[in-house]
């Protein structure tokens, strides 16, 4: 997946400029290594110093041609002055020697000679020389010509080198970076981390808002990376082995490498910093963009000792980090390396699960807590996979978004449960609300309602015994399509629920602006109610919140008595959890609607 094949010649100044704090290669000219290769010993000499005399500092001469190609090799030149007429091997034959090799072909060669006829500069172009300098060497000219080679030279190992979006190193440069740090041996291998970060759902940002606004956001998003090594350089210093790293690999992915683990802050630190950094909304225009990024961490060389593991080890931390849900960081470990492995093979899987009915719903009851009637349900997916057993959503949702396959699932999860809840009317339990989970992209899908319609038709349910679940960090901004998907949702008479409620960026603009109908109280409020005074205090929060904008409450996760006294005394409508009930199977919730005596 990486390249690392890309070794180009000669980039010594652009790396340069890299190793240090990415400040502008200023002095490329005198930071420059001139190669000369002229089998004369004196008019190496005489040009040697006018070299010298021009401010030079590394200069490699050469009198025997037939080591050439092993020298400029070894030495790496920014530009080659080649003498076209030498015994033995010939200034063509180095030309074409290089020429043909993929490490030498860009080195810029300026040719020595005394012939001026066009046949002869003609020859020497069509291998690749760069320009052509008249023997016996003029000091000025010689200065001039080495200039404007060197200075293109320093243009295009720019273009090779940098993002244009960022103007931050990219790939290509890190890598060399990266290689050449791993190659130092001296005195003992460096411990280094590499922190491979991606943001979450910027392709829904760019695919909704557009390129426009996606490279707008890249810049913002840089700006606070950069912000970020600042400052922790500030605290820290900036560490014995070297200053970090900052690259952009492509797209939404940066990569960032700490060269001097021992001298440097941990890297949960940097990822911690990364996302108090990434935090706050980014505004461009009328959008207030959320977003967050998923991070993965491979630290050499536990991790790895070469570029390629590091990289790809890295790449798999991310992938585990985004799929526990984004927004955190993961270390690269071996077992990782095995459930990515999974992952692919469930990636595979899933695109049969739908079209091979191995998706199931559990239904999970809201009960009110007044009356302790069984008032809805949460439809909650099951995968049953034919080798792996019954799957729970937090094993393949996070696989199905990231593939592409959400919106199916999704699709899928709608009809079944409007069908089941037509099933249960039919047998005398009227009045119940089905709630069913949306995912990001759905929202983003202009069709949306139309399917909810569809779903609702061909059912026989109406709008209103439908509830639909959303969160807060689905919706990337104010401005954004979903809120007008949502907004139509909602005028086709469908309810809408805030989930985790209390976990996102509880705002009480969105309660108002999505016209929301309940709200579900996180459950790690609910679970830490008995212990800790500031959940009591968030529940007791909301739940006057709720009560000044008439939502009704749903409080998730509800396991034992006293939590749910605590509700209760708290004035909170309804709940749900392992303390009534798991969510169960079709066929056993009618048993327990039928023994709550729901049928009216
Ligand atoms: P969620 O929407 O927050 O769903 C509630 C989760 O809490 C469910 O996990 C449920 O089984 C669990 N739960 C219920 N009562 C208790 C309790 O008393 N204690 C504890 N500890 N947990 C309880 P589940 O079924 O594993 O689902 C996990 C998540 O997967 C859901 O979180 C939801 O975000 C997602 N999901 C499930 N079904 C779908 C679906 O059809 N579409 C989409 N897009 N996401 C789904
Ligand atoms: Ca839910
Ligand atoms: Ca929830």
């Amino acid at each position: 997946m990486f390249d690392d094949k890309l070794t180009l010649a000669g980039t010594r100044s652009a790396r340069a400029s890299l190793a240090g704090n990415g400040e502008e290669a200023a002095d490329t000219l005198t930071h420059s290594t001139v190669m000369m290769i002229d089998d004369d010993p004196i008019t190496l000499e005489v040009i040697q110093a006018f070299l010298a005399e021009a401010g030079y500092r590394k200069t490699v001469p050469l009198s025997q041609p037939a080591q050439a190609l092993q020298l400029i090799r070894h030495e790496q030149p920014d530009v080659v002055l080649l003498d076209l007429l030498m015994p033995g091997v010939s200034g063509f034959d180095i030309l074409q020697a290089m020429s043909s090799d993929a490490e030498l072909r860009y080195v810029p060669v300026i040719m020595l000679t005394a012939a001026s006829d066009a046949e002869t500069k003609l020859r020497a172009l069509e291998l690749g020389a760069t320009d052509f300098l008249a023997k016996p060497v003029d000091p000025s000219e010689l200065t001039l010509r080495l200039r404007n080679t060197l200075a293109f030279k320093a243009y295009r190992d720019r273009l090779a080198h940098y993002d244009s979006l960022t103007e931050l190193p990219n790939r290509r440069a890190f890598i060399e970076r990266l290689r050449s740090l791993l190659q130092q041996e001296t005195p003992a291998p460096q411990r280094m981390a590499v922190l491979h970060i991606d943001l979450d759902r910027f392709k829904e940002i760019n695919d909704t808002l557009g390129y426009g606004v996606g490279d707008t956001l890249l810049k913002a998003v840089t700006e606070r990376l950069r912000a970020v090594l600042r400052s922790i350089e500030k605290l820290h210093g900036s560490g014995a082995g070297g200053r970090s790293v900052l690259s952009r690999f492509g797209g939404d992915e940066f990569i960032v490498l700490t060269p001097d683990l021992a001298n440097s802050p941990m890297p949960e630190m940097l990822a911690r910093h990364v996302a108090t950094a990434l935090a706050a909304p980014i505004i461009i225009g009328e959008h207030d963009l959320y977003v967050s990024a998923s991070i993965g961490i491979a630290i050499s060389p536990d991790d790895g000792v070469d570029v390629i593991t590091l990289l790809k080890n890295a790449d798999v931390a991310m992938h585990a980090a985004k799929q526990l849900g984004g927004n955190g960081f993961m270390f690269y470990s071996s077992e990782l390396n095995i459930r990515s492995l999974e992952r692919l093979t469930l990636e595979h899987g899933l695109r049969q699960a739908v079209s091979g009915a191995q998706l199931r719903l559990h239904y999970q009851p809201q009960v009110e807590i007044a009356s302790g009637r069984i008032v809805g349900f949460e439809a909650l997916m099951r995968w049953q996979h034919p080798e792996l057993g019954l799957l729970m959503p937090g094993r393949f949702i996070p696989i199905a978004e990231a593939a592409g396959l959400i919106g199916e699932l999704g699709e899928w999860a709608l009809f079944e449960a409007c069908s089941q809840l037509k099933a249960w009317e039919l047998a005398g339990f009227r009045d119940l609300v089905v709630s069913v989970n949306a995912a990001a992209p759905q929202l983003q899908q202009a069709h949306f309602p139309e399917t909810i319609d569809r779903a609702l038709k061909s059912a026989g349910v109406l709008p209103g015994n439908l509830m639909l679940e959303i969160t807060e960090s689905m919706l990337i901004s104010e401005g954004d399509q979903s809120v007008a998907v949502l907004d139509r949702v909602k005028d086709m008479g469908v309810g809408l629920s805030l989930d985790d409620f209390g976990t996102g960026y509880s705002s009480f603009s969105h309660l108002k602006r999505l016209r929301i109908d309940e709200i579900k109280i996180d459950r790690s409020f609910v679970a830490d109610m008995d212990t800790s005074l500031e959940s009591t205090a968030i529940v007791a929060a909301i739940l006057s919140l709720a009560t000044g904008l008439g939502l009704k409450v749903v409080a998730e996760g509800v396991e034992t008595e006293d939590q749910l006294a605590n509700l209760a005394a708290r004035s909170c409508q309804n709940f749900q959890g392992y303390y009534f009930s798991h969510p169960l199977p079709a066929d056993q919730i009618s048993g327990l609607l039928a023994l709550r005596a729901n049928r009216k």
